[in-house]
């Protein structure tokens, strides 16, 4: 059972140094209870209390890691039910299903766009995780053969899909070292499905007919000394499954129900034969609250779109993505290159450095931190103003680098062009387009 903010609060130093971040041990001691705090947080706690302390500071949906290495995959160790409260922690993974009875070409072209389609977007990579190797044929040397082929071609991490435990053992067999999930103990092979995972330390995904009989199976599990597991509540129509995945997701947070305090798996390709749709339901399972979103396949313009909601959903609100402040260089610069400024949000510096880029102008980029906010909001918010863009840019030294002393500001910023003359004399303060799609029309009539 979960310790309360009280019990906790005993175990802590109590000397209210307020390191953690909170002003006293005991708010520390309440956010700890509620989810909503790492143990890591407080520096002085005791090696004896930091171990009393472990179930409490566990996260309440347990993390699961799926394969080994730089790509692994870490799904749940999520502490609340919607963003806005804290932050997303572990992104879902997609997977793609390929089948040990499809014929070798296909499985030659899934191999292929599990490969070729990533995207690069504000300086992330974006990509799928996944590929879940299902036995459709029942034939032992078939599954085991397909394994090692996508072992050998691929990095992905790996599911391991068949209830027979002879089958899924042959292909652990083949990829044990990439620690597969295991998919999936069910009511009549759990026994040896839990000696299997046990053996080779690898993920358990359990499937069962409903939520209950879920937290019954878990139980049995983690009582087996089968620690890592993911949920499947069996559901394959849609209003059922979301159901079922506020249900579990509510239980392990409000109610501390350990049995279902585990990350998901779920199937929009076994919800729908119609690919939009499957996307569609996809695009739910992003927000709530699929661990892992198995698809029967993927396409672009269905995975991008996905690929970008998951990246929007789990930047932390708090903390939006940002770039490192400073003079970028966009198409070799010299002395008598424009000089651009703008703020340090990711999607604002990407935007418009691929502007600059496309232009072919060389230019001078300077990146303000705005603490990640765009231009307008980091305005707005008195973090773009003059008085601060004035400092910095005498402060980061451009001035060394160039022969003029002419800056482009955002058009959005055309307000701070005059203060902007009072706090650096000598520059002429010119404004630029609001839109970054406008600023290589602007840019080919810059002169010296
Ligand atoms: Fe208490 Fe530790 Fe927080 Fe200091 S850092 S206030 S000792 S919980």
């Amino acid at each position: 059972m979960p310790l309360t903010g009280i019990e906790i609060f005993k175990l802590l130093p109590k000397t209210n140094c307020g390191e953690c971040g909170v002003p006293t041990c005991l708010a520390f001691a309440m956010s700890l209870a509620a989810g909503k705090a790492e143990l890591s947080a407080c520096p002085h706690i005791s090696e004896e209390a930091k171990s009393k302390l472990s179930e409490a500071a566990a996260p309440p949906i347990l993390p699961v890691t799926i394969g080994v290495g730089d790509r692994a995959l870490k799904v749940g160790g999520e502490t609340v039910m919607f963003r806005h409260e804290k932050r997303f922690e572990n992104p879902p993974g997609f997977a793609i299903l390929i089948s040990d009875t499809m014929e070798q070409a296909e499985v030659d072209s899934r191999l292929e766009r599990f490969k070729q389609l990533q995207y690069e977007r504000v300086g992330l990579t974006l990509r799928p995780e996944l590929i879940a190797v299902k036995d459709d044929s029942g034939d032992t040397a078939k599954f085991e053969a397909l394994v090692n082929k996508v072992k050998q071609n691929s990095d992905a991490n790996i599911i391991l899909m068949s209830t027979n435990a002879d089958v899924l053992a042959a292909g652990l067999n083949a990829c044990a070292d990439r620690k597969p999930l295991l998919y999936a103990a069910v009511e009549a092979n759990i026994d040896r499905m839990a000696d299997l995972a046990k053996e080779s330390s690898c993920p358990l995904a359990v499937k069962a007919s409903n939520v209950e009989e879920l937290a019954q199976m878990t139980t049995r599990l983690t009582e087996a000394g089968v620690k890592d597991i993911v949920l499947d509540s069996g559901s394959r129509t849609v209003r059922q499954a979301f159901e079922d995945q506020v249900v579990i997701r509510g239980a392990a947070l409000n109610k501390k129900f350990r049995p279902l305090g585990f990350p998901t798996i779920v199937f929009p390709a076994e919800m729908t034969d119609n690919p939009m749709k499957e996307a569609v339901i996809a695009a739910m399972f992003i927000a709530k609250y699929g661990g892992i979103i198995v698809l029967s396949d993927f396409q672009g313009e269905s995975l991008f779109p996905l690929l970008v909601e998951r990246m929007n959903l789990y930047t932390d609100p708090q903390r939006p993505l940002a770039t490192t402040e400073g003079i970028y260089e966009i198409n070799s610069p010299d002395e008598n290159s424009p000089v651009l400024i703008t703020s340090n949000f990711s999607l604002t510096y990407f935007i418009v450095s691929g502007e600059l880029e496309n232009s072919k102008v060389p230019s001078w980029l300077l990146v303000k931190d705005t603490e990640g906010l765009s231009v307008m909001t980091a305005w707005a918010a008195g973090k773009f103003s003059a008085d601060i863009i004035g400092p910095f840019v005498k402060k980061c030294s451009v001035s060394d680098k160039i022969k003029h002393h002419k800056l482009i500001i955002p058009g959005y910023i055309a307000a701070e062009s005059g203060g902007l003359e009072e706090e650096l004399p000598g520059w002429e303060i010119m404004v630029g387009p609001r839109e970054g799609a406008h600023i290589p029309a602007y840019l080919k009539a810059w002169q010296v």
